[in-house]
């Protein structure tokens, strides 16, 4: 019998002859013709691989995020991974974090990392930052689309020609920008540690701040300089208007306003604080006040309630003027996608040594004069 063979049976083999189907794996039968066996096998390796994601899907879905919870917790333990939060992930996410904090802290638990893997639960200019800081380690992110409008409004050719047209300005980039920018800059700083950094410089020295227009606005009015600012901004902070802050205040006259600088600055014009996340979060600590009305991005209303339980914190939600507090890039981060980043050891930041070389310079000084300043320890 020229014909027979044990698998797959002439009954099962497709009438079309293709004569061009690649083997799909090693296995065929020389007895019948090689392209009805590769057209089987492919058959039945799409089935397959349909099931497989099928039943994949709906576990997913099926699972509860309790369930997300202690897979994340096991994985973490498992594989050596630390997880670094920011202040406006999602509440779940801040819960299931070793480290919760703003830019400059998480920066510095990133240095000081010594698990094999470091999941970064922010936006990519953030794990971007912590793979710089700590390159050896394996850097993720949940979701690699957690971009940043600020990052996004300065794009490395456009600043670099920007740097160019100014040879005698130093410049210092604040932390929310891409690897490219920092690579350009001469000097890092975060909202913590931005006017402190700018007053310790000589007064006749002159600088680019780039990338946010706000910020920088506001440490040039504070300081009485006039750095060149870049013309970005941070899309969540600038959308909140002073109007509906105030019709808040109309309410609420004995509430302070709390704001952060990235604010535009009609807004920071009627604000009674004006400070970084942490120097919010240090205010309403010691504040004797029942409410507070709170001008950032609502993620950190988590660590606010948990810090002060007591306090009333009020914010442009509650004049429902606005639903612009939420940044959306941070909020892209999910438990599941936590959970299937730890799983399968991606997104993964990866970056050339050059690149890394470039960036880690500015950081590295921000924090060594940081720590001159006292600002950190
Ligand atoms: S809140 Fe603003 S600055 Fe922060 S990640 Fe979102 S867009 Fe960027």
């Amino acid at each position: 019998m020229a014909h027979m063979v044990p698998y797959p049976s002439s009954a099962f083999v497709f009438p079309y002859r293709s004569p061009t189907v690649p083997l799909p794996f090693p296995y065929h039968s020389p007895t019948i013709p090689l392209p009805y066996t590769a057209r089987f096998s492919l058959f039945g390796l799409r089935f397959a691989f349909f099931s497989y994601f099928c039943i994949l899907i709906l576990n997913l879905r099926d699972m509860t995020d309790q369930q997300y919870r202690e897979e994340i917790l096991r994985l973490k333990q498992e594989k050596n991974a630390v997880i670094l939060g920011h202040y406006y992930q999602r509440h779940e996410i801040q819960a299931l974090s070793d480290h919760v904090g703003d830019s400059l802290a998480l920066a510095q638990r990133a240095q000081e990392a010594t698990a094999d893997i470091i999941v970064f639960c922010g936006v990519h200019f953030m794990a971007e930052t912590a793979k710089i800081l700590n390159p050896q380690r394996k850097v993720l992110l949940p979701d690699m689309e957690a971009s940043c409008s600020l990052a996004e409004s300065c794009q490395g050719p456009d600043f670099a020609a920007f740097k160019a047209q100014h040879p005698d300005h130093m410049v210092i980039s604040y932390i929310n920008c891409s690897a490219d920018i920092k690579a350009l800059s001469d000097l890092i700083c975060t909202s913590g540690n931005a006017e402190k950094l700018v007053r310790s410089l000589p007064e006749d020295q002159k600088i680019i701040f780039a990338p946010d227009r706000n910020l920088g606005g506001y440490i040039n009015r504070v300081t009485g300089r006039n750095m060149l600012l870049w013309d970005g901004v941070c899309t969540v902070h600038d959308a909140m208007q002073a109007e509906g802050i105030l019709k808040i205040k109309a309410t609420h006259p004995d509430a302070p306003v709390i704001a952060h600088p990235e604010c535009n600055p009609a807004l920071l014009a009627v604000a009674d604080f004006i400070g970084s996340t942490k120097a919010m979060l240090n205010y309403i600590e010691k504040s004797d006040s029942r409410k507070i009305i709170v001008a950032t991005e609502t993620g950190i209303l988590y660590e606010m309630r948990r810090l002060r339980p007591d306090i009333e914190f009020l914010t442009l939600r509650d004049d429902k003027s606005c639903a612009c507090d939420d940044c959306t890039y941070m909020k892209l981060n999910t438990l599941e996608k936590l959970y299937l980043c730890l799983r399968d050891e991606q997104p993964e930041i990866l970056m050339t040594p050059d690149m890394i070389e470039a960036a880690k310079r500015p950081i590295v000084r921000m924090l060594d004069m940081s720590k001159q300043l006292g600002i950190i320890k």
